[in-house]
């Protein structure tokens, strides 16, 4: 019973990062025509990518394919499944949300592309870190789909080193390049969890 409770959460993972790859990757492609104006590019913002994607993509896509670190593995429960399945749907869902509404706009990176528009609009205006909100979803979603500890954490790991690492420097390039109207959003909106944080 548990071994394919299991693997029915190993699959929807693997789904999970299916959509995840069909949604950004025309994004990707159209990014690659508007010009960059400004650009924050770093080492420590290559190394917060790169820990997000060992943490939301290597580690558990190693785990899936090996089963590798066994010593982690813990029983895996049909509630958690069905939890981390619904956490991953909707961190999906607001992805897509964040890139449709951001279009144009969005980088991988902290870029400002020629004509930026300040975004403030659907999930833009709950939280000025929707897309960041999807990565945390993301990550709760492995935590709970993967019943391993290792793998479990690293994803959360993974999205702890992104976003702390970028989101002071996203913001004060946000306000350097906005302003005061950059100020004011700030002001009327949380980061990453509605009416709370
Ligand atoms: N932090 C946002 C966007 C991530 S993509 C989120 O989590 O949803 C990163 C790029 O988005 C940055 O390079 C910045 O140029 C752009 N960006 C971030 N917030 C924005 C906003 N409110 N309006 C327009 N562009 C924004």
């Amino acid at each position: 019973m548990n071994v394919s409770v299991g693997a029915a959460g190993q699959i929807a993972w693997v789904l999970g990062i299916i959509a995840w790859y069909i949604i950004r990757y025309p994004f990707e492609r159209r990014a690659k025509r508007v010009r960059v104006v400004t650009d924050r590019r770093s080492g420590v913002e290559v190394f917060g990518l790169a820990t997000a994607l060992f943490g939301l993509a290597a580690v558990p896509g190693f785990y899936v394919a090996t089963g590798i670190p066994r010593w982690a593995d813990y029983e895996a429960h049909v509630w958690a499944v069905v939890l981390g399945a619904l956490c991953f749907f909707a961190a999906m869902w607001v992805f897509r949300r964040t890139h449709k509404e951001l279009g144009r706009n969005w980088s991988i990176s902290l870029q400002i592309r020629d004509q930026h528009e300040l975004v403030s609009g659907g999930p833009y205006a709950l939280v000025r870190h929707p897309m960041y909100t999807s990565f945390l979803l993301m990550g709760v979603g492995q935590a709970f789909l993967l019943a391993n500890w290792v793998v479990g954490l690293a994803g959360l790991l993974g999205f702890a080193v992104l976003f702390f690492l970028r989101v002071d420097k996203e913001e004060r390039m946000m306000l350097e390049v906005f302003g005061p109207r950059y100020r004011e959003y700030m002001d009327r909106t949380k980061r990453i969890i509605p009416y709370l944080y």
